[in-house]
């Protein structure tokens, strides 16, 4: 079993090499996968990618005629692979697990670090400047969060939240009754968060979920934080609600035009993107570099998840688990019950 990985960094190698098995060939590149640098996977039985990477329709289309069978998204997002297109072509798996506290907890360490100045204060610290003028921040405990994506991060956000004995709102089309929260509906949770936390996967239906209309309906000072897909907010539409003071802070793990930047050093360049730059500027905005999943143990189960798909694609007779199947046009959904691959 030959496999391609794309968009490899030091931490992926070492986590795959530490879990790789005697019968598969690893091959890691540097540079995503695009239709720029698709042809690179020629020879190989599978490609491995992870967010940025894009698999689109014509890049799927390349892998086919090349004869790749499987993309194995290292990852649980899939909205960088045209899912529906690679239907009969290009079996595509992911992770759909590896670590949803390793999310969770960057979300909350967001909001601790955003509420109390925390990134201010280290700064200051550091310098000597031992002043707490600014510093103000607000009690967590009695104030109202809104989870938008209650599935298997935002369920723990929601614990933590409640361990800072916070009103938990959720919003969510699979409500879980067992959750402990107050479901509402998405306009009804705009207007009575204080905060609000984004863990809905990015969908035609959730992009720019965060845009003018939904900002206008918030509470003033509204907290938003993003640890799922930079596409559910319109940046632009953020930026102004900030400079409005509409928004009073914002914690960005992920950031829509994030693919060319994110993951890279790039101190010493110019910043091309206005948007991002402002933001970046603004006291009351933390960006994190798509550094939510970063935790040793979501690593390794990341690299143990994704070699058994493979091994169970290649070896298997019969489900691949963790296969995204577009059999009956719900990828989401459509997994119950299955005996066989989904094509
Ligand atoms: P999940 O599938 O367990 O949960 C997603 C939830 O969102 C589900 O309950 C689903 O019903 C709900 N949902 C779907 N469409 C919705 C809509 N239109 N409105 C409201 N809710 C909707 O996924 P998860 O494991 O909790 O991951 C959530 C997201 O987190 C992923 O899609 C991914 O984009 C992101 N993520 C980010 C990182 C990171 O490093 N920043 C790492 C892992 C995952």
């Amino acid at each position: 079993m030959k496999i391609a990985f794309f968009d490899t960094k030091p931490y992926d190698k070492e986590a795959f090499l530490n879990q790789k098995p005697s019968d598969m060939d690893f091959k890691f590149f540097d540079t995503k996968l695009s239709l720029d640098t698709v042809s690179l996977a020629a020879g190989y039985d599978a490609v491995c990618i992870f967010v940025n990477d894009d698999a689109n329709a014509e890049v799927i289309d390349k892998l086919y005629s090349e004869g790749i069978k499987l993309i194995a998204l290292r990852c649980a997002g899939y909205n960088n692979v045209d899912v529906k297109h690679a239907f009969n072509k290009v079996h595509v798996c992911h992770v759909p697990a590896y670590s949803p506290y390793a999310v969770a907890e960057h979300a909350a360490a967001m909001m601790l670090t955003s509420n109390r100045r925390i990134h201010k204060a280290y700064n200051r610290t550091k310098e000597f400047n031992f002043s707490l003028s600014g510093l103000t921040g607000f009690d967590l405990h009695g104030k109202t969060v809104g989870v938008i994506g209650t599935g298997k991060i935002g369920k723990i956000f929601a614990n933590i939240c409640k361990g800072f004995s916070m009103r938990v709102l959720g919003y969510d089309m699979y409500p879980d009754k067992d959750l402990g929260i107050e479901y509402v509906s998405l306009d009804e949770l705009f207007k009575q968060s204080d905060i609000i936390s984004l863990h809905c996967p990015l969908t035609n239906e959730t992009r720019h979920i965060i845009n003018r209309d939904s900002t206008d309906k918030m509470k003033k000072g509204v907290s938003i934080i993003n640890t799922s897909r930079g596409g559910l907010i319109d940046a632009e539409a953020l930026l102004e609600a900030i400079k409005e003071r509409k928004v009073g802070a914002a914690c960005l793990d992920v950031y829509e035009e994030e693919a060319d930047i994110f993951f890279e050093d790039k101190s010493g360049h110019i910043l091309d993107d206005d948007v991002l730059a402002r933001l970046i500027s603004m006291p009351n905005v933390i960006v994190t570099s798509h550094q939510a999943f970063l935790t040793s143990e979501a690593l390794s189960n990341i690299a143990e998840v994704t070699i058994q798909n493979i091994r169970s694609f290649f070896e298997g007779d019969g489900a691949l688990q963790n296969e995204l199947c577009y059999r009956c046009g719900n990828i989401e959904h459509c997994k119950k019950g299955r005996k066989e691959k989904c094509f």
